[in-house]
């Protein structure tokens, strides 16, 4: 199937990331949230960004006015349903995922994609409720899209070849690289990150090491270019938290126990820099660690 017209459910951090690449590689982008000033945020980061590109020398002006002209945005999540592609990137909890796709599916063509970019969701599961599991699939960026090389491309147990070949077709023309995982908890990326981030808020929890001897520990002794607390505010605590969630859950192992700091965190509202406070204090001209 030639895909051209892509369809994005949520416009957080995600959506605004994936709505950015895919018109810069030309395809035509409806963006929805149920928030209207999430929406408008998003554009603003979306020409913020496409500028910064522009003053780097990376795109030309044209391509950023041309990239903008194929962004549109909608509330209404039914004004999706002439896309070829759908990519749901909405908050990182099953019943708002799978709400979304019920809403979506009477608009939606036959032949329409349905893709979701959850770090961790069972994608068998998501499709199962569907009308179309063959045609649904895990479509998996990284943090910060623009920027990220790879994406995770994840079938489920009923995804059929012709719509993998589709999605990894879009991969190709965004200049990505595609990764093929199994559709087990978290995948391969997180299966891996997540654990590591946790086990850094228990060092935390445990007094090991301060905020600041924790990253720089990680940054220095094994040469990450984040630390991993710094990592964990950038990729949102509220969406670390579900990720260990469902490994915990999905893997019955105790290993994957969520630290209660982090729990922590997240009930107080302190969800990284989304929200201008986590592991760091943001709300300063450089970050200040909380504890
Ligand atoms: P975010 O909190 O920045 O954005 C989520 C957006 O979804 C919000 O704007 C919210 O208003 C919107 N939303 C909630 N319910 C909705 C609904 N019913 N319809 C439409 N929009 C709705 O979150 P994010 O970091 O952009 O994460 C989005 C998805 O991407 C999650 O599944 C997450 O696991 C995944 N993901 C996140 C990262 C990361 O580093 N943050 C990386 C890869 C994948």
């Amino acid at each position: 199937m030639d895909i051209q017209t892509i369809g994005i459910v949520g416009a957080g951090q995600m959506g605004n990331g994936i709505a950015h690449v895919m018109a810069l590689a030309g395809y035509d982008v409806k963006m929805t949230d149920i928030s209207e000033e999430a929406l408008k945020a998003a554009v603003d980061t979306i020409q913020g960004n496409l500028s910064r590109q522009v003053g780097r020398g990376k795109i030309a002006e044209a391509d950023m006015t041309a990239a903008m002209g194929r962004i549109a945005t909608t509330t209404v999540l039914k004004e999706l349903g002439p896309s070829d592609l759908i990519i749901e990137a909405a908050t990182e909890r099953e019943t708002i995922k799978q709400a979304i796709f019920e809403d979506l599916l009477p608009h939606l063509k036959p032949e329409t994609i349905l893709t979701s970019n959850t770090s961790s969701i069972s994608i068998t599961r998501l499709a199962s409720r569907t009308d179309r599991p063959e045609k649904f699939m895990g479509f998996h960026f990284m943090n910060p899209v623009p920027v990220m090389q790879l994406v995770e491309l994840i079938r489920g147990i009923a995804t059929d070849a012709p719509t993998f070949n589709a999605c990894k077709a879009v991969v190709d023309k965004l200049g990505k690289t595609s990764a093929s995982a199994e559709d087990f908890p978290a995948f391969i990326v997180n299966r891996i990150l997540m654990p590591m981030i946790n086990e850094a808020v228990y060092t935390l929890y445990e007094g090991v090491g301060n905020v600041q001897s924790i990253d720089s520990s990680l940054k220095l002794g094994a040469n990450h270019p984040m630390g991993p607390l710094e990592l964990a505010d950038f990729i949102g605590l509220d969406t670390c938290l579900a990720i260990m969630n469902v490994l915990h859950d999905g893997l019955a192992d105790t290993k994957y126990r969520p630290c209660p700091l982090l729990t922590k965190y997240v009930e107080a509202g302190w969800l990284g820099r989304k929200s201008q406070r986590g592991f760091y204090d943001y709300r300063g001209d450089v970050p200040v660690p909380t504890r």
